[in-house]
């Protein structure tokens, strides 16, 4: 089933305590005496697996029935983004938990009876782009075609079968990010 809207906005208020006013499941948060309204609010308690919860079924369904998914997290150094979609080395995020959903569905579902499953990951670092799953460095471009949208030209991608293989996968990614996570309030 389509959700009613195509896109939708969460916000994570990370711990310490804050003096934000929030009403999770209406998703107003009330801070700076203006109101902001969400899909939902995550107080600074909420778990990884309510995250996934709110967020990962509905992504993975929508993939699953042919839609272009996009997951994005924005918001300042320290607020917690590396730590919701990829955790934080021994909890894994919604990213983890969102792909092992999608291998598991395409795994048991009578719609499939074959899949392949290919990842991409880049990151845009002070104006440059640099393939995380490359085995050495080469030059890698953003290009735009008129019919299907942007790509990135020369951008490697790793088979994926499993969630063990995925994690490897991350895990190597990760550790060429030149942004790890930030060691904000530790
Ligand atoms: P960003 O990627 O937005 O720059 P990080 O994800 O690296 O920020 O988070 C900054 C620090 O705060 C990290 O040490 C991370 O472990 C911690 N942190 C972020 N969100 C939470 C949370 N919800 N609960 C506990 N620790 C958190
Ligand atoms: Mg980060």
């Amino acid at each position: 089933m389509r959700s009613e809207s195509s896109i939708k906005t969460f916000i994570r208020i990370r711990p310490p305590a804050t003096n934000a006013i929030f009403k999770e499941e209406e998703g107003v948060l009330n801070c700076c005496d203006k109101l902001y309204r969400f899909n939902h609010v995550f107080s600074p308690d909420a778990t990884d697996e309510e995250i996934f919860e709110h967020i990962g079924f509905e992504l993975v369904e929508n993939t699953l029935n042919g839609l272009n998914s996009t997951l994005f997290a924005y918001g300042q150094t320290g607020t917690g983004k590396t730590y919701t979609m990829t955790g934080n080395g021994s909890k894994e995020g919604l990213v983890q938990r969102s792909v092992a959903l999608l291998i598991r569905k395409l795994k048991n579902s009578p719609r499939f009876d074959y899949f392949s499953l290919k990842i991409n990951y880049l990151e845009i670092y002070n104006e440059a782009i640099r393939d995380l799953l490359a085995e050495k460095e080469s030059k890698i471009t953003i290009r735009e075609l008129a019919k299907s949208g942007f790509y990135v030209e020369g951008l490697e991608s790793a088979e994926i079968s499993d969630e063990e293989g995925f994690a490897k996968e991350l895990k190597r990614g990760l550790l060429k990010r030149s942004t790890k996570s930030t060691k904000m309030n530790e």
